[in-house]
């Protein structure tokens, strides 16, 4: 790709989103992809993955439309499931066996525990923040307005459900944070697109169709803060603008790397890098099991050798500082690697 390739004046928050962990990442997704409309970025290598989640947004919109037009808060699941065969038999990409079955729990749950608000919703709607030199775009699932908050819903539908700490944190008892970066970009985007007055809170969740019950993740963001937020990401995009100008887009390996839209192109060596790539179509998946269940065993014989070892010799020096021994916790003796008492 030259320099200046992807120096156009719209970006997607998916795009973003790789540039901000690794910037080379972006690069390689706007290699590995098409362009809707030559102006807008939207690339990356389709995988079975994604056309489920596409699969299941398609039904998500239509359940919604047909919900609010026949007066339902709720539906059955031979309804449920019959949108889904209708959404199925139009796509035109396949969506393999084992993913159609997945769709099919997916669009169970809902039918089981989704209830459509009672206020104006809106769903699968474009929103985009106006930077000057750049647009950012992105398109939010379903939102509602309810007295001062918005509320945003995301839908995901891997298997990847974060714990709750790593999307955000608890301070005085409400969930706070920005380290769900779609759902910040979505509320600075809904301020951008609606400037909606009174506002006083975004709250912001994935919600996971797959899991019994759609748990959900959620981040609080008061209104206050959307200016910080703001900030950071005219910050990331004009970073992001410059590695499209110079053509210099640095490779930052990290577990982000297992999201890659293209590692098999990343100038890291494979064991320079923290998480590998699974072929998902030949036996990458069970191959890495049965490694780590074995691994996991020696693992296990070692560590209960050690332990014997260190009962009855007492602790093993390892390095200039450490050492294998027990040490004394609350729940009891703890043996494992520690650091050498001076
Ligand atoms: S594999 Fe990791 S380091 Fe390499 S380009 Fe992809 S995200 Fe970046």
């Amino acid at each position: 790709m030259s320099p200046g390739a992807a120096a156009v004046s719209s970006y997607r928050q998916t795009f973003l989103k790789l540039a901000d962990t690794c910037p080379h990442s972006a690069k390689l997704y706007l290699e590995t992809g098409g362009s809707t409309d030559g102006n807008v970025n939207d690339g990356g290598i389709r995988e079975a993955p994604l056309e489920r989640g596409k699969a299941f947004h398609e039904f998500a919109e239509r359940a919604i439309r047909e919900m609010l037009h026949e007066g339902l808060t709720s539906l059955t699941l031979p309804h449920a499931r019959s949108i889904l065969n209708d959404v199925l038999a139009e796509r035109d990409r396949l969506v393999p066996l084992s993913d159609v079955e997945l769709l099919r729990i997916a669009v169970s749950h809902f039918a089981d525990d989704f209830v459509l608000p009672d206020a104006d919703v809106h769903f699968e709607e474009r929103v985009s923040i106006d930077l000057g030199l750049v647009e950012v775009t992105g398109k939010i699932d379903l939102w509602w307005r309810d007295g001062q908050t918005i509320h945003i819903r995301d839908w995901k539908c891997g298997f990847g459900m974060p714990p709750p700490g790593s999307v955000a944190s608890s301070v005085d008892g409400m969930r706070r944070g920005a380290k769900a970066f779609q759902l910040v970009v979505y509320a600075l985007a809904h301020e951008a697109t609606y400037h909606e007055p009174g506002i006083g809170w975004y709250d912001c969740r994935f919600v996971y169709p797959l899991f019994v019950g759609l748990p959900e993740r959620e981040v609080i963001i008061s209104h206050g803060e959307l200016a910080d937020h703001s900030r950071w990401l005219e910050g990331l995009v004009a970073r992001t603008h410059d590695h499209a100008v110079s053509g210099d887009w640095p490779a930052m390996p990290g577990k982000h790397c297992q999201y890659c839209p293209a590692p098999q192109r990343c100038p890291i060596p494979d064991d320079l890098r923290p998480v590998d790539v699974i072929d998902l179509f030949e036996d990458g998946p069970v191959d890495y099991a049965l490694k780590a269940w074995d691994l996991q065993r020696q693992l296990d014989r070692l560590k209960l050798t050690l332990n014997g070892h260190v009962k009855e010799y007492g602790p093993v020096p390892v390095g200039e500082d450490l050492q294998w021994s027990f040490i004394d916790t609350q729940t009891g003796p703890r043996f494992g690697l520690h650091k050498r008492e001076p």
